[in-house]
């Protein structure tokens, strides 16, 4: 049985004239790091969302199929377990901050000390969290006065807090600068050694290329391609849709291409010596 699966996932939201995902079946393993990629608007967070599960606006939209964690369609799991085994990244950070509490250090306790979770070991926890990330100078600040990347950063913080089993990350780093995107990737990379599995939408196709282990392609709603992340990166029909490849590939692409002159000289001198 695998550890999370999708099986002929369709969804159209109240208002979309057509499906957004269409009919979108696969099978995730417990550890991995799931790369998810696509241009615009292809369905990217609509999937996330899904495996995400218990999001009211599905039930308005009209949902197809299933999505199983450990056999189990995610509708049938009590919410609170579901809440507890999977986190949610935004890709917007301003929407994932509470607003009520005055420092960065309440803001992140705020998940623990919903689940009830005693003060003793909330502290520690958002401790270990705020060393881990590096943000220790915003530990006193107000959450509302952040900038952007250091929002994203909190907002981090508060969900790897939670030690969640699953992390569905929605681009984590379109706040942030190289640094901070290299610091973030650090710890999204910690997060797969502790055994999480972890679903990525990300743009940056490096960091899909050295961080995946397997790719899945979405354009249009559909799952184009799908595998390993070294064989899916190489496959020049992702820039007809939309997506960059990473530098390897596109320098091995050009490599090809400078090759086809000296083949052409090669069959010329072939000819030649007839
Ligand atoms: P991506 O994350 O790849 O940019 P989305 O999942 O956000 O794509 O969107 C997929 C499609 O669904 C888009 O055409 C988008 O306009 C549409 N969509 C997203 N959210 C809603 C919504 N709440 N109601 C209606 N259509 C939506």
């Amino acid at each position: 049985m695998s550890y999370i699966e999708l099986r002929n996932i369709s969804y159209k939201y109240p208002l979309s004239k057509a499906n957004v995902l269409k009919n979108i079946s696969y099978s995730f393993e417990k550890g991995n790091l799931y790369g998810i990629i696509g241009s615009n608007n292809s369905g990217k967070t609509t999937l996330c969302n899904l495996i995400k599960g218990l999001i009211p606006e599905f039930y308005e939209g009209e949902l197809y199929g299933e999505v199983l964690i450990e056999g189990k369609d995610v509708r049938k799991w009590d919410s609170n377990i579901l809440a507890t085994s999977i986190g949610y990244i935004f890709q917007n950070p301003f929407s994932q901050i509470s607003g009520i509490k005055e420092t960065v250090f309440e803001e992140i306790a705020l998940g623990l000390e919903n689940l009830g979770i005693k003060e003793d070991e909330i502290i520690d926890r958002v401790i270990d969290v705020i060393k881990l990330l590096n943000i220790t100078d915003l530990a006193k600040k107000n959450p509302n006065e952040l900038s952007g990347g250091q929002r994203q950063r909190v907002a981090f913080a508060s969900i790897v807090a939670m030690n969640n089993d699953i992390l569905v990350i929605d681009e984590p780093t379109s706040q942030l600068d190289p640094q901070g995107t290299i610091e973030i990737f650090d710890i999204i990379n910690k997060l797969k050694q502790q055994g999480k599995t972890i679903f990525l939408v990300e743009h940056k196709i490096d960091l899909i290329a050295e961080y995946a282990d397997e790719v899945l392609v979405i354009d249009e709603g559909e799952l184009k391609h799908w595998g390993k992340t070294n064989e899916i990166l190489a496959n020049k029909d992702l820039l007809n849709r939309g997506i960059n490849l990473p530098q390897v590939a596109l320098l091995s692409h050009e490599m090809e291409n400078i090759n086809e002159p000296f083949d052409q000289f090669a069959i010329t001198k072939a000819e030649a010596k007839k």
